[in-house]
């Protein structure tokens, strides 16, 4: 199927492309997940993964979607009934809530506009107003609007409450500076399909040691996303379960490329393309639901200009030009599409998204400016 489609542009926030180095080890044979091949794989690709959260803390790497390391943040550090702020400013904030609530937590909402980035003052307020809660959930970077929070601020002020800190960095870890130990993050995590140029299955999660302390107390129900589990067997060079291989052979691969190319130089590339991306996609009249501070240099948010059919649009790019574009999510579906540029990205792929638009969009009835 890929080979039917080689030159599609996908420009969805994740799954992202991965490079031909990371696409060839998927097809290598299997190994015993017990034996000493795998034992050096997961000790390389734990080191590396400690230089890219910037943590002296555990790190373990779990066989899940993103979305179960958002819940085993939740299930390994909370107990049924424990007050949690909730902080939101778009879909992925809603669902941290949800699963939170999901375990029993009672959370205490601290929404934001979808496509404004968070106050830290506000969640200041929130934390003076409310003594009895004990832990703040946020997303980093807001995957469904285009905005990246302030984490190291908000990180300050969740340290100053002395709370515990929960942070999904799925849509930023690898492609935005995030700084787990010195930000006050006690548990992040993050996903292998979107800023790690990796296939979907791995999770990978950072555990600091003031989650440490909560997870000896926590009393939420969890067997598979254990985190005494996954250190008692990372002690052994292993995982609990058996775990992805091909998608730690691709890992592996991944981490490699980003420590070659520096992790300051992934960092700049993202600056560089997505500034490319806001500044082409304002050349062309349309307008970014978050900009200036908020904007997110992994995903841009482009608000549907008035008259034109989004879902059209999305289709035409993808059927006549191979460049498949996201939509928006929740309240901004039809409002919004969005545009990733994270992980295996470059200007050039970008320029073709800019090119095909300057087409597409007169013949839905938008006039773009010349050049
Ligand atoms: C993609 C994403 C998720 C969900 O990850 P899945 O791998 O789909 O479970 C959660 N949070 C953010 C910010 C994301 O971008």
């Amino acid at each position: 199927m890929t080979e039917a489609r080689p030159r599609q542009n996908l420009r969805i926030p994740g799954p992202t492309p991965c490079p031909p180095e990371v696409l060839e080890v998927m097809s290598w044979q299997m190994i015993n997940h017990r034996g000493k091949e795998f034992a050096e794989l997961i000790r390389r690709i734990t080191g590396r993964l400690k230089m890219v959260f910037q943590t002296k803390g555990d790190v373990f790497v779990l066989t899940c979607s993103g979305t179960g390391s958002v819940e085993s943040a939740v299930v390994n550090t909370l107990s049924p009934g424990d007050r949690v702020l909730a902080i939101s400013n778009g879909f992925f904030g809603d669902r941290f809530t949800e699963v939170a609530k999901a375990y029993g937590a009672e959370v205490v909402p601290l929404p934001f506009p979808w496509g404004k980035g968070v106050d830290p003052e506000a969640v200041r307020n929130a934390l003076r107003r409310d003594p009895g809660i004990i832990a703040v959930t946020m997303v980093h970077n807001e995957t469904s609007t285009g905005v990246t929070n302030n984490l190291a601020a908000v990180g300050r002020v969740v340290k100053e409450f002395d709370k515990l800190f929960l942070v999904d960095a799925i849509s930023s870890l690898g492609c935005i500076d995030v700084r787990t130990d010195d930000w006050g993050c006690d548990v992040l995590v993050t996903g292998s399909q979107k800023g790690f140029m990796v296939p979907p299955g791995l999770a990978m999660v950072c555990v600091n040691p003031k989650a440490w302390q909560a997870h000896a107390k926590a009393k939420m129900p969890r067997y598979y996303f254990d985190y005494t589990r996954a250190k008692n067997f990372l002690e052994a060079s292993q995982t609990p379960w058996t775990p992805s291989v091909s998608v730690f052979y691709a890992l592996d691969r991944a981490l490699a490329l980003l420590e070659e190319e520096g992790l300051a130089n992934v960092f700049a590339r993202h600056v560089r393309v997505a500034e490319l991306t806001r500044r082409e996609i304002k050349a062309l009249g349309l307008s970014l639901l978050a900009d200036g501070k908020d904007a997110s240099n992994t995903v841009t948010a482009v608000n549907v200009p008035p008259g034109v059919d989004g879902g059209k649009l999305l289709q035409i790019l993808r059927d006549e030009y191979q460049i498949v574009l996201a939509g928006g999510q929740g309240i901004q579906t039809g409002k919004i599409f969005r545009i990733g540029h994270l992980g295996y990205v470059d200007e050039v792929e970008i320029r073709e998204v800019i090119s095909s638009l300057r087409v597409v969009l007169p013949r839905l009835g938008f006039p773009v400016p010349a050049r």
